[in-house]
């Protein structure tokens, strides 16, 4: 089933690394190549990269990649997976960027955030675009830039300015010069109605954005650009593309309405489909692109937790209670229950469905008989008791979910997982192959490259098996522990 140019190569320019992987039709890695990326943090708050190295870095792995897997003929098509709503500035005529990309983390534009809040904008914004005013998204952003970076503010002067999330930076040097943005990552802006084919003007006056310096949305999947014959030695078509956390959703085949899957790695990401609706949501959750083809799209429903392995870690390496994360699982085991310990993992502020960046986090419940496993277990209990809270706002909005998919570096402990079926009281499932990410744009870029027939078709073929968990709790310990959760909240 390897005929020449039935490969497909994913760039995944991921926030602490980028890498990129060949896989074959039938979903089996064929090449891969990882590089970690520089993090800047110029002042407390601010996260940045160099948008010259993110781009070197893609380069060189998808040549290495390319070149072990044979060579530029033996691609179908490329798929392009990115993190979301980090902003790059760059120069149209030169290709150079102007300032270093301001990354989703960075909280610079609180205040302004903050004052469009108070002024009643939020739910105006909330209701055409699916998401609150937060920093998070693109649109401030690029308004930061432009209002105090001079080059950025020059250029945006004689129409040479250029701002565009990773994938339309990545997309710019790869094919020289076109400027284009997938829906799904279009949709992180708050320059995007849910609803609109494309930018915004009264989205792009209200946040300062100079639409000319946007490019043009298109679909997740097709023939959405190809590549400079130097770049790999021949020409190779972009495919596919889509933000990672909607390129994770369809690598977990959550393809038709109400399937849902969680990600949980330095954050968790849960991302219900909700088919060809645009979602409205009244519990503070995230209405957002999933995938748009033939000018059609699909949505999606989304809840951001922004502490879930990050807890694991700073375990880890500021309480150093902990030698590794995976020891995690035998010292969860190794109690009954986390002893009445109860772990409020808000060490950045809780995200959905609270919005509460000024939260801090909290251990209640201890006495002298709390040891190192309670309160390692207690942090674990911690993943299943947000998402929890998370199902509660997704049922809520209509969308209660019937199952859970689960992938991130988190999802390989079996303990979390068992924990997260017995909690949810739900059928949870695990893939054998968690790179979903990945996964799921080489599935958008096989189908836009022909390879399949549809998604569904590049599901069956690519994905793998996957291990199923139920549960098994008591409802009277599941609600105790639900109890103990909610009064640990309210006490913050
Ligand atoms: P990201 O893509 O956000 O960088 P990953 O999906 O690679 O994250 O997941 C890494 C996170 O998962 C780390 O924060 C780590 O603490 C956590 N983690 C990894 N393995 C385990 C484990 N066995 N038990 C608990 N947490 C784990």
């Amino acid at each position: 089933m390897n005929a020449i140019g039935e490969l497909i190569l994913v760039l995944d320019a991921g926030t602490t690394s980028t890498r990129a992987i060949v896989f074959d039709r039938n979903g089996a890695v064929r090449a891969t190549a990882q590089r970690a990326l520089t993090q800047h943090y110029p002042q407390p708050g601010w996260v940045e990269h160099d948008p010259r190295e993110i781009w070197d870095l893609t380069l060189a792995s998808a040549r290495q990649v390319v070149t072990e897997a044979g060579g530029a003929d033996r691609i179908a098509g490329i798929g392009i997976t990115n993190q979301r709503e980090t902003v790059v500035a760059w120069d149209r005529q030169t290709g150079e960027p102007l300032h270093r990309a301001l990354v989703w983390q960075d909280r610079r534009t609180a205040d302004v955030c903050a004052a469009l809040r108070e002024a009643g904008h939020e739910a105006g914004v909330q209701e055409t675009t699916g998401l609150l005013l937060d920093p998070y998204f693109s649109a401030t952003k690029m308004r930061w830039l432009i209002e105090n970076e001079p080059a950025v503010r020059a250029a945006a002067a004689t129409g040479r300015l250029a701002l565009g999330t990773v994938e339309t930076w990545l997309t710019f040097k790869l094919t020289g010069g076109a400027q284009i943005s997938d829906a799904s990552n279009a949709s992180r802006t708050s320059l995007l109605p849910l609803t609109g084919a494309s930018w915004d003007t009264g989205l792009c006056d209200f946040f300062g954005v100079p639409m000319a310096a946007l490019g043009e949305v298109t679909d997740n999947a097709g023939m959405l650009g190809t590549t400079l014959a130097e770049h790999f030695g021949a020409p190779i078509a972009i495919t596919g593309m889509a933000g990672d956390q909607q390129a994770a959703t369809i690598g977990q085949g959550c393809l038709a309405p109400g399937e849902t899957k969680a990600t949980y790695g330095t954050g968790a990401f849960v991302l219900s489909n909700m088919g060809g609706a645009a979602p409205k949501s009244r519990h503070r959750l995230l209405g957002t692109v999933l995938c748009q083809i033939g000018g059609t799209r699909s949505y999606a429903l989304e809840g951001s937790v922004f502490v879930a392995g990050s807890l694991i870690q700073w375990l880890r390496d500021a309480m150093g209670l902990i030698s590794s994360t995976a020891e995690t699982e035998s010292l969860a085991r190794s109690v009954p229950d986390s002893g009445g310990v109860v772990l409020v993992p808000a060490l950045s502020g809780l995200g959905a469905p609270y919005w509460r960046p000024d939260a801090r986090a909290s251990i209640t419940g201890m006495s002298f008989s709390t040891t190192r496993a309670h309160l390692v277990r207690a942090a674990l209990e911690a993943m299943a008791l947000q998402t929890c809270d998370l199902a509660e706002a997704f049922a809520g909005d209509g969308a209660r979910w019937t199952s859970l998919r689960i992938d991130g570096g988190m999802s390989a402990n079996d303990w979390i997982a068992q924990d997260l079926a017995d909690m949810l009281d739900l059928p949870v499932e695990r893939p054998d192959f968690v790179e979903t990410t990945a996964l799921g744009a080489a599935m958008l870029a096989g189908y836009g490259a022909g390879v399949f027939a549809s998604l569904t078709e590049a599901a069956a073929e690519m994905r793998g098996r996957v291990r199923h968990f139920s549960a098994e709790l008591a409802d009277d310990v599941r609600q105790a522990r639900l109890a103990a959760w909610q009064a640990a909240l309210a006490e913050r």
